[in-house]
């Protein structure tokens, strides 16, 4: 039977129904109310009926930025929305007849790859989402890891520089200040002021008054030798990272998503070199794979669906 997946982000709420397969049968997408969480809400439940509106459905997921319980009800806290322990599961099923469950944005897109994308061979996968900032999930022996109160594999604020770069989390040196798109665009204009290779990102940044994501990812299409090296420098950090993560979880595969991704091996190369340099007890090892994620846009409502019907199944 079909189930809905939302996908609640920080400038729009993407809404399918989706059927067991992963296939997408109906989509539907609004800008994310900027007034307040009842707005917010108000918005869910309307995308839901729209949705489910004569048609047959299993369940509905929610996929929502932040920390949400192990029972997958209450978002104790996210960014950008002012949810502080809010009991979303509740408030949704109080207004809708269905089987409602609450995931983590990353943890349903990393389960959308791992049934239907780049991780649907394996039992054991990591995924790091390299968009704006750093998302995580993990899957161990086949099940999604989640961690004992629910707040696990949030593996972009994993410390890989100590007292490094600050991070908008109030630590320091996580991997979100070194291997997501933000971190990109600092490597490019460091590149950039230095001259040398960096003429190219230089011209662009002198004629436009500013880099954008667009202009470091033309350039890195254009082979501009700075722009690559930027790309090389943040595939390294992600390389190293991955080495130490295989240390704890041995993943079989590493899945690679979000914005910067669609540099496909220009990124994969050097997170792979560096994983091979900095692997413990490497040569012992047997190497994981490296991919790029398959599902893109799509992936957090595919997961969240799928996600509601296992719950669902379940409880
Ligand atoms: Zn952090």
């Amino acid at each position: 039977m079909h189930a809905i997946g939302i996908d609640i982000g920080g400038t729009k709420i993407a809404g399918a129904l989706v059927s067991e397969l992963g296939e997408i049968i109906v989509e539907d997408r609004v800008p994310t109310p900027t007034t307040g969480s009842g707005q917010i809400i108000d918005a869910v439940v309307a995308m839901i009926e729209r949705l489910s509106d004569g048609r047959d459905v299993e369940a509905a997921g929610v996929a929502a930025p932040g920390f949400i319980d192990v029972t997958q009800s209450t978002v104790y806290y996210a960014p950008n929305i002012p949810w502080r322990s809010e009991p979303l599961r509740q408030r949704l099923t109080e207004r809708l007849d269905l089987d409602i469950t609450i995931d983590n944005d990353a943890n349903a897109a990393g389960w959308a790859e791992f049934r239907f994308g780049a991780g649907r061979l394996y039992s054991d996968m990591t995924m790091l989402t390299i968009g704006t900032g750093v998302g995580g999930a993990i899957v161990s022996q086949g099940r999604l890891f989640r961690g004992g109160f629910g707040a696990g594999a949030e593996l972009g604020h994993m410390r890989i520089v100590p007292d490094g770069l600050p991070c908008g989390c109030g630590a320091r040196g996580c991997i979100e200040q070194y291997g997501s798109g933000r971190a990109l665009m600092r490597m490019a204009n460091e590149i950039a002021d230095v001259g040398g290779i960096g003429l190219g990102l230089a011209a662009v940044r002198e004629q436009s008054g500013t880099l954008t994501g667009q202009d470091v990812a033309e350039l890195i299409a254009a082979g501009d030798p700075g722009a690559l090296t930027a790309l090389r420098e943040l595939g390294t950090w992600l390389g190293q990272a991955c080495a130490s993560l295989s240390a704890v979880l041995d993943p079989q595969v590493f899945v690679f998503g979000g914005g910067v991704s669609v540099a496909g091996d220009l990124l994969i190369d050097p997170i792979r070199e560096a994983y091979l340099a900095h692997l413990p007890a490497r040569g012992f090892h047997p190497e994981p794979a490296f991919v790029i994620a398959e599902l893109v846009n799509d992936a957090g409502v595919v997961g969240a669906a799928d996600l509601a019907r296992v719950h669902s199944e379940n409880r």
